[in-house]
């Protein structure tokens, strides 16, 4: 199968779609961003890197950027980081605050709000929010391959100003002794961790540590690897993370800038990019076209 043909084919399908989701709006920089942008990119073993659509553009990782973090807090703390943060899919909206009260402040998985500020809180405990930031940007840099890449500072501004969701789950969980850090330092090192902005082919590239294929870094070990992509399959899109096991069989990681990440193991690294959001705050065309690609290439971690 020609995989560049694929990809052009899904970019120029995409736009037909019915239903492009609803961009988000939370913050006032999302108001330039064009629903109508759409990109697929295909890293491969060997270096080589396939793309369709806007793929050179810049977005947000916001949730993406997750994954980068609970790579460097196992580095970091290895297991003990699950005395303080689950490995359980939660059922629940993104930033929900339900299951910390009846859980006693420990959040059910690393990628629901409550579970990245753990594992932020975790990184920055002997450490200052500028030296955790640095090391999340050399990770990603490394991950890539490539230097360009920032944080874009008026994005995590905005979300700085309007983190009352976040600051009350930092406080919820500070009541329960989960939180070693001010408020302030894990949500100030928080938002900017989620306005680190890439490409689609800067995505795809940056995932190639979790597929195991030739030639692509090898930031952690194999066990940790398995590991995040098990996290990511059952808990990467929150309460749509079973309908993505069920349409893609890839594990996967979601941001509501629109990107998502999916890692199909030796083969490639998928990265795709549509703003529009379905009801859990996943990409709405994104879902659907590493669906489709997954369809017509047979990957699936489900055999
Ligand atoms: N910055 C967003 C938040 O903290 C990220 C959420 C997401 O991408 N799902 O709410």
């Amino acid at each position: 199968m020609d995989l560049q043909i694929l990809l052009n084919e899904i970019a120029a399908e995409m736009p037909t779609a019915p239903d492009r989701g609803t961009v988000a709006r939370y913050i006032p920089e999302f108001d330039c961003v064009d629903p109508a942008r759409f990109a697929i990119a295909l890293a491969l073993p060997g270096g080589e890197c396939l793309t369709a659509g806007d793929a050179d553009e810049a977005f947000w990782l916001q949730s993406i950027s997750k994954f980068f973090t609970l790579a460097i807090a196992l580095g970091r703390l290895g297991d003990r980081l699950w005395t303080r943060v689950g490995r359980e899919p939660s059922g629940l909206a993104f930033n929900s605050i339900l299951q910390l009260e009846s859980e006693a402040g420990i959040p059910r998985n690393p990628f629901v709000n409550a579970g990245a500020l753990v594992v932020i809180d975790a990184i920055l405990t002997a450490s200052t929010p500028r030296a955790v930031l640095a090391e999340i940007l050399s990770f990603i840099r490394s991950a890539v391959g490539e230097e360009d890449i920032h944080i874009n500072k008026s994005v995590a501004a905005s979300e700085q100003n309007t983190a009352h969701r976040n600051m009350a789950l930092a406080a919820f969980m500070a009541a329960y002794g989960n939180m070693n850090n001010a408020a302030a330092l894990t949500i100030g090192t928080y938002v900017h961790q989620c306005a680190v902005e890439m490409s689609c082919r800067q995505l795809a590239l940056s995932g190639r540590f979790l597929t195991g294929m030739a030639g692509a870094p090898r930031l952690i070990s194999t066990a940790r690897v398995r590991r995040i992509n098990a996290l990511m399959m059952t808990c990467g899109h929150y309460d749509g993370s079973g309908e993505f096991a069920y349409r893609v069989g890839l594990p996967g990681k979601s941001g509501v800038g629109g990107g998502i990440l999916a890692v199909a193991p030796g083969r490639a690294s998928i990265a795709v990019w549509s703003p529009g959001l379905n009801a859990q705050g996943n990409s709405q065309l994104g879902t659907l076209a590493i669906e489709r690609l997954a369809r017509a290439t047979g990957w699936s971690v489900f055999g």
